[in-house]
């Protein structure tokens, strides 16, 4: 028989938006639980050195920083539990969600926290090298390429705001596309085109990262020119993949409102979603700013959102007019 645990909150995902929601959550006495998933930590465990997370004078490493989100969660009250979702039914009351152990979680409210992955080419040497020259976060890992020559893979807007922040930090930015046209939007597409130290190569893939050194760390790239087939090497001391993101979301797809590109839609400047009771946070419900300390801030609101939401349904808000009413 399957174990069946019972909770006011159930959080779903480990990374900077769930534990946070986990912490505010614990604080107003609500016993959350929250499930790790595959990866705890999320994100940030393939992070080297964060140093635009506040409360560290000198940079966080991104496993010691999720560590510690972990074990704050956890002395403040949040039952952490290894398991993974594996279906949900947000049309029962309580929401059931069946974790891949077999056990059956009930749960008043739900706050949907998996998070996203960025997408990579899928190269051994891109693996190999992520932390030592491949990121996927120029927001993040920039700042190490001061004076330096990077490249970024990619033609949307994620590639073109990452090389135009990328100058203020390398003295040189390639910017690397499959096409001859870019997906960004025009004036993002001005902005680069204009900018002295941004060079595009257009038609190209990259075939390999190139490394070398004890570390070994990213020393430049092969390069394929698809009209021509011709391969060339682009010395480059980082690279940045930046094709997009896969939101994690497939296990919630059809029980609640998702966008056209997998992300959970939220009220702006709120985590409700298309479920009421059921809210979102951090980067599975944000294409647009994916970074840890915003995905920390949405989490804490998805924790109020949830308390408020079983303040109400413990004491129903009594209609306007009605104790007038009740009085005559
Ligand atoms: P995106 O718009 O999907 O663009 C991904 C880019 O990567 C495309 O140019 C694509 O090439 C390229 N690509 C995909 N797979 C590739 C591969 N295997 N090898 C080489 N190149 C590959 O993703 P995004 O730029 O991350 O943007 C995601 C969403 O967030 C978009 O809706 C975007 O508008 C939004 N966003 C908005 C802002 C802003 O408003 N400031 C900033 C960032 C993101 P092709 O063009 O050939 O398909």
């Amino acid at each position: 028989m399957s174990d069946l645990i019972a909770t006011r909150l159930l959080i779903i995902g480990a990374g900077p938006a769930g534990y946070t929601a986990a912490i505010y959550a614990a604080r107003a006495n609500l016993d959350p639980v929250l499930l790790t998933g595959l990866q705890p930590g999320g994100q940030l465990m393939i992070t080297s050195d964060v140093e635009n997370y506040p409360g560290f004078a000198t940079a966080v490493e991104g496993p010691a920083l999720m560590e510690q989100m972990e074990k704050q969660a956890a002395n403040v009250g949040t039952a952490i539990i290894n398991d993974l979702a594996m279906a949900v039914d947000f049309l029962a009351r309580p929401f059931r969600v069946t974790g891949d152990s077999g056990t059956i979680y009930l749960a008043d409210t739900v706050v949907i926290a998996t998070g996203a992955q960025a997408r990579w080419l899928g190269l051994p040497s891109e693996r190999r090298l992520q932390g030592a020259g491949v990121s996927a976060c120029a927001t993040c890992d920039g700042f190490f390429y001061r004076g330096k020559q990077v490249a970024v893979v990619g033609g949307g807007n994620t590639a073109v705001e990452e090389a135009l922040f990328l100058t203020h930090h390398a003295d040189k930015v390639t910017l690397i596309h499959r096409r001859d046209t870019l997906r960004a939007e025009k004036i993002m597409q001005r902005r680069l085109f204009d900018h002295p130290r941004i060079e595009v190569i257009w038609n190209a893939t990259v075939e390999e990262v190139l490394s070398g050194g004890q570390p070994e760390v990213v020393t430049g790239l092969r390069l394929r020119d698809l009209p021509s087939g011709t391969e060339t090497t682009l010395p480059v001391d980082g690279v940045f993949i930046a094709i997009g993101h896969t939101p994690t979301t497939s296990v919630f797809r059809g029980h609640v409102e998702l966008d056209d590109e997998g992300y959970v839609v939220t009220t702006p400047g709120q985590t409700t979603t298309s479920v009421p009771g059921v809210f979102a946070a951090g980067d599975v419900q944000d294409k647009h700013w994916r970074q840890a300390v915003t995905a920390a801030g949405t989490g804490c609101i998805a924790a109020l959102e949830a308390e408020r939401y079983l303040t109400l349904q413990a004491a129903p808000e009594v209609p306007a007019g009605a104790l007038a009413t009740a009085a005559e």
